[in-house]
């Protein structure tokens, strides 16, 4: 399918109750940003679309916490299939609609559905337990039951990972849901509402609202009642809104947030490997990743020939549009994000780093930024306080291991570190002391959907993946039993 046939072959209403309907504020522009131009409208929710969605996902909750576990799980599996059999259909429209490269859509969607396939073998391993009181004379019953109608949203980054990591896990628990993707990228999540349609997945059990407002939509959904939980994965600052709003109904919560990994590359480490997965850790999706590496902290033995090997890496490495086959690095999102990310450079060279590469803004059409690398980066830099969120990478030297630990540690996020080492107990006396949800130990990506993502501090808290995902949508019942 060509990128015109994709677009026609995408829905671009709401999905309320298992009807696909306009929204009432009207439409809003997707737009590509490689070029700027809209590729396409969408319906525009407002908050009295965002409430009927939320009575589809109540009204639905009774009848589809009851289905068969088994029933669930072949849901999930089914729209797994149908992922991965339309993949190179639903990679273009990522691409489309985000910018980065065709290849890394790819591999995102398949990254997603494999979040379906593996709640899909959790639907069928919810259990609880059966045990003595200390006392001997009764007995304690524990279950797990569905937390109830849940609110996603879901930030532009990922688009479509960010949302089988919630939707997986509630479909599988017996949770109804109102999804909300970001403004900038819907067309995915559209699609995937699609999918999950075919598959089978009941009328109203999800329910999708866009919109060009989020605050004014989903305020009034934090407020209701029915629902039981929110899970948002996006900004520490509106995290930090959502929570606020969250408390008035007392809402069960999943935060994933900002992130500021540092990547400690110590003297005995294989350079060659650090380099190769730096180059993962900060340019996959263009440095716009929450795990994406944001400061590497060298010891001094090697900084400089890591700072080469990286400058080396990063200027071979091709930027155009992400549909062309061969283009490396895509776009930035949008114009804030770009100007962003080119003031915290102009910060740290005021500051006195050197820009090894990169550092200017392109001519012509779309967000471009080129990979940047700045050297010689000054403590109380802003962007070694800040997510950069861009394909700027800066080096700053060590000179201990306790340096390193302190300067990693220096940060009020705590999402992912990387450690380069090839000392066994320096790295497990590193991984101890770093203060973050995820560690990669000689390796530049974490994600696993069986394994627990998630951070500490101002990175938020819950885990999606792994074992501990599918907790997020279950709550706990105990039943005290008189024999
Ligand atoms: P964002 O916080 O601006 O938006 C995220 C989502 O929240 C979007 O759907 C947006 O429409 C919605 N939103 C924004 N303001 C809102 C409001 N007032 N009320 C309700 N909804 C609102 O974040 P973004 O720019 O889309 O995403 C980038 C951020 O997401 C980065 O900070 C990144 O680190 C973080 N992120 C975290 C993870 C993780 O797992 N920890 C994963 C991906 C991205």
């Amino acid at each position: 399918m060509d990128e015109r046939g994709i677009l026609n072959a995408t829905p671009t209403q709401l999905l309320i109750g298992g009807g696909w309907r306009d929204g009432s504020a009207g439409r809003l522009p997707v737009e590509d940003p490689s070029t700027g131009e809209v590729l396409c409208e969408v319906a525009d929710a407002s908050a009295g679309d965002a409430l009927a969605a939320l009575d589809a996902a109540a009204a639905a909750q009774g009848a589809w916490a009851s289905t068969a576990p088994r029933e669930r799980g072949e849901i999930l599996r089914r729209a797994f299939d149908a992922m991965i059999d339309r993949r190179e259909e639903l990679a273009l429209l990522m691409t489309l609609e985000m910018g980065k490269n065709i290849g890394e859509s790819r591999a995102e969607i398949t990254y997603a559905a494999e979040f379906l396939r593996w709640f899909s073998e959790e639907a069928v391993r919810i259990s609880g337990r059966w045990s003595n009181e200390p006392s001997g004379a009764g007995r304690l019953l524990t279950m797990k039951q569905p937390v109830g109608p849940c609110l996603l949203i879901t930030p532009w980054n990922f688009p479509a990972a960010m949302g089988t990591r919630k939707i997986g896990p509630a479909v599988a628990a017996g949770c109804t849901m109102v999804v909300k993707p970001a403004k900038q990228t819907p067309l995915s999540m559209l699609a995937l509402a699609g999918i999950l349609t075919e598959a089978g997945l009941p009328d109203g059990v999800l329910n999708l609202i866009v919109s060009s407002k989020s605050g004014s939509i989903v305020a009034p959904l934090l407020a209701d009642q029915r629902l039981r939980k929110l899970s948002f994965t996006g900004s520490t600052e509106v995290g930090r809104l959502l929570m606020e709003q969250a408390s008035g109904n007392l809402l069960r919560l999943s935060m994933e947030l900002g992130g500021n990994a540092p990547y400690l590359v110590f003297g005995d480490a294989d350079l060659d490997a650090a380099v190769e997965q730096a180059l993962i850790a900060k340019m996959r999706n263009m440095g716009q990743s929450c795990v994406a590496a944001n400061r590497f902290h060298v010891h001094e033995s090697v900084a400089g020939e890591f700072a080469r090997r990286l400058t080396d890496r990063m200027g071979r490495l091709r930027t155009g549009r992400g549909t062309e086959e061969g283009v490396d690095v895509g776009p930035l999102i949008d114009a804030d994000q770009r100007s962003k990310v080119a003031e915290l450079v102009g910060d740290a060279v005021d500051r006195g780093a050197s820009i090894e590469l990169g550092g200017v803004v392109p001519p012509g059409r779309g967000w471009f930024y080129p990979p940047t690398v700045l050297s010689g980066v000054r403590p109380g830099t802003r962007l070694l306080r800040e997510e950069i969120f861009g394909p700027v990478a800066p080096v700053a030297p060590f000179s201990s291991d306790e340096e390193a630990l302190a300067a990693a540690n220096d940060s009020e996020f705590g999402l992912v570190a990387y450690v380069f080492t090839r000392d066994v107990k320096r790295a497990l006396r590193v991984v101890e002391g770093l203060q973050s949800g995820m560690v990669g130990l000689n390796k530049g990506l974490v994600s696993n959907p069986a394994a627990p993502f998630g951070g500490v501090k101002q990175s938020g808290f819950g885990r999606e993946g792994g074992f501990e995902g599918i907790e997020e949508y279950l709550a706990t019942k105990y039943v005290a039993v008189d024999l």
